[in-house]
């Protein structure tokens, strides 16, 4: 994706925030950023999902159904804790930056 550097922080928000309401599976992440304009590969955003599990930000389970696996993420505290500094930072940024 073309300036993925200056966007990934965005992306992370918006798994954490997702993740913060209800576990979220890859897939379903995927398309949730494809409805924001973001266009992600399974090939990008799993190994982000790893990196935040690494970082402690999102924490996760196996779902079985049958032959088909899914693995869920759900945020944890320090993921939340994250989130809500990062939403007052969005917040004065955006201010600052739609006056011009
Ligand atoms: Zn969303």
């Amino acid at each position: 994706m073309k300036f993925d550097d200056l966007l990934s922080g965005f992306i992370r928000l918006h798994i954490l925030h997702h993740a913060a309401e209800h576990e979220i599976y890859g897939q379903w992440m995927i398309d949730e950023l494809g409805r924001h304009g973001y266009r992600l590969s399974p090939g990008t955003l799993y190994p982000m999902l790893h990196a935040m599990e690494g970082k402690g930000y999102l924490t996760s389970r196996v779902q079985r159904d049958g032959r088909v696996t899914k693995k869920l993420y759900k945020a944890t505290k320090v993921g939340k804790r994250g989130l809500d500094l990062a939403k007052h930072k969005v917040r004065e940024f955006t201010g600052e930056a739609m006056k011009r």
